[in-house]
Order: structure tokens, then C-alpha cells, then sequence
């Protein structure tokens, strides 16, 4: 990963104006802009007192950080980029209770800025179709969560765990996020909406996903009879095509999800399991470039704006 060290992201964004001449770049494209107020093309200046540029014309005032999760919030805008930072330069992410400690806030702000910002990842993450002609695609659901509880009585006190479901394009991205159960009714939809048809779908021996070879070109690894890997053998055009079947890449993903959150969150609850999802789906699909990440993330915040327009 192409990373940005702590120094070089301090020189970048120092103060809150750096932070807000960033926001002013996202959301309208700079200080030398058309005033909304005047209508005239003009020059913009910062503010001392308050998150806004004004018109040097008109003395209408722009407010960059509006509608983005940094309006109404009394933290510095430093503090939050901050916190962008630590979230996307770690590969297992941070816990509220480091940011606590790092930037002097209490708890419950900490878990807050956490939340707004995986909030953020999920809108800013990929959303396209996956897969396509020759491109293949492995599908596969696990489950997460369920607190061990000691002082139960009983077998039955086992604690319920999420299924969650994702599908990762080989050399391409990645989709995961929870869902209410493993049945055909469920999973079969959700791959039937994010997979392009003809393509190379490789899942285990789940029954629910027996029907994907109606629709795509559907292998099957049985985890059941110890068989992890299988080669397919093909002759489009009288040429030998091998395809190899396996789920190692989703349950790599799964493995390096769950050991994270057992390292750094410990527990989390089903009710903002979407939220550590997405964190984990965005972090993986931009991992080529800290900075790109970054961007995406302050992006992101300016997307609302331009659909009303
Ligand atoms: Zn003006």
C-alpha cells in the first residue's frame, strides 16, 4: 500500500483552515468560484471565527463543511481528519478507545466520529456490478458475533451470531455485509443483483446456492468431503481453458475480518455489524493507495451536494 506517513499527513492538513480549504476544494471546486449570492465568478476568502468562506464581492458566505458529518460537530476538523487517518492507515482498524486516548475527547465522541466515519466508507466505497465475461467471482456466507456466555445454564445459552454474506471478484472488489439468514430465499438474490450474468461463480456445497448454475458459470468446492480446490476444463474455441474453483480468497477475507475485530473491538453488535463491514470491504477494495482512501472518504462527503444540483 502506498502510505502517507503520519509527518507528511501533518504537513498536508496542520490546522482546521487546511482542513476546511480541503472541504472547499470538494465541495466546490475551490475559492475561485461563481457566488451563489452575487452571481458573479469571484475570489473566496476564509473566515477567522467560523467554518466559511466569503465572497470577496458580495461578502456571501459559503459554508463547506454543511451537510457533511463535520457540521454541527464542536470537534476541530483536525481531530476528524485525524481519526479518517487512523482508520485508514491501519489494516485492522482502531478502536474507539485508542482515538479516546489520542485525541483527549470522552468515549462517547470517539465512538461517535468511529461510527460517522465507517458510515462514510460505506458511502464511499465501490457500488458497481462485479464480475462479467471471464471474470470470476467467489460467493460464500459466514457467521460472526455471539458473546460466550459463562454464567448461562445449559447448552441452549449459546449467544446468536450474524450471518454474513459476501462475494469478492478475483483481482477485483470485494462485497460483504450482514444479512438475516443462510437461505436460498436470502443469498441467492443478493449474488443475482451484484454479479453479472456468464460469469465464473465459485461457492461451497450450500444448498442455497444450488440454483447459480442457471445463471452463471457455477463451480462447487466441497468443504464437506475435504475437497478445497477443483480444476474445470474447458475448450471454448477448441483452446483448453482450466478454471480453478476455490473460496480461499473470501475466506481470506473472513479470517483477517474476524481476527481484527476479536484483536481491536473485541465484541461488536449485530445492530452495527453493517458499519465494521463496510469499514473492512473499503479499507480492502482501496488498499492500493492510503491517499486514495483519504480522498475517496472527503469525497464522499460532497456527493449529496451534487446530486441536488
Ligand atoms: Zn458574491
Amino acid at each position: 500500500m502506498a502510505k502517507c506517513t503520519f509527518k507528511q499527513f501533518q504537513e498536508m492538513y496542520p490546522s482546521d483552515a487546511a482542513c476546511l480549504a480541503k472541504l472547499m476544494d470538494v465541495n466546490y471546486g475551490g475559492t475561485e468560484i461563481t457566488c451563489p449570492g452575487c452571481g458573479v465568478d469571484s475570489k473566496f476568502h476564509p473566515l477567522q471565527k467560523r467554518r466559511a468562506f466569503v465572497c470577496q464581492l458580495c461578502g456571501h458566505h459559503v459554508y463547506p463543511a454543511a451537510g457533511t458529518i463535520f457540521h454541527k460537530s464542536p470537534t476541530n476538523l483536525t481531530k476528524w481528519f485525524f481519526v479518517i487517518y487512523l482508520m485508514t492507515s491501519t489494516r485492522h482498524g482502531v478502536a474507539a478507545k485508542e482515538v479516546e486516548r489520542q485525541l483527549g475527547v470522552t468515549y462517547k465522541c470517539a465512538w461517535r466520529m468511529c461510527h460517522e466515519i465507517r458510515k462514510l466508507m460505506a458511502s464511499a466505497d465501490y457500488s458497481g456490478p462485479l464480475g462479467g465475461k471471464g471474470r470470476h467471482v467467489e460467493a460464500d456466507e459466514t457467521l460472526v458475533g455471539g458473546r460466550a456466555r459463562r454464567h448461562g445454564k445449559g447448552k441452549g445459552r449459546r449467544a446468536k451470531k450474524t450471518v454474513v454474506m459476501g462475494m469478492v471478484e478475483r483481482d477485483g472488489m470485494l462485497r460483504t455485509g450482514p444479512v438475516p439468514d443462510d437461505k436460498t430465499f436470502t443469498l441467492e438474490p443478493i449474488i443475482l443483483e451484484n454479479v453479472v450474468p456468464d460469469t465464473i461463480v465459485t461457492t461451497d456445497g450450500h444448498t442455497s446456492y444450488q440454483n447459480l448454475g442457471l445463471t452463471y458459470q457455477h463451480g462447487v468446492v466441497k468443504h464437506s468431503e475435504n475437497e478445497y480446490v477443483r480444476y474445470d476444463h474447458t475448450f471454448p474455441d477448441g483452446k483448453l481453458q482450466t478454471i480453478v474453483h476455490h473460496t480461499n480468497t473470501i475466506e481470506g477475507h473472513w479470517s483477517h475480518f474476524k481476527r481484527s475485530i476479536k484483536g481491536t473491538h473485541v465484541h461488536i453488535s449485530a445492530k452495527h455489524l453493517w458499519k465494521y463491514c463496510a469499514e473492512f470491504n473499503f479499507r480492502r477494495n482501496y488498499r492500493v493507495s492510503h491517499m486514495l482512501m483519504f480522498d475517496r472518504l472527503i469525497s464522499a462527503m460532497a456527493l449529496p451536494r451534487i446530486q441536488e444540483a
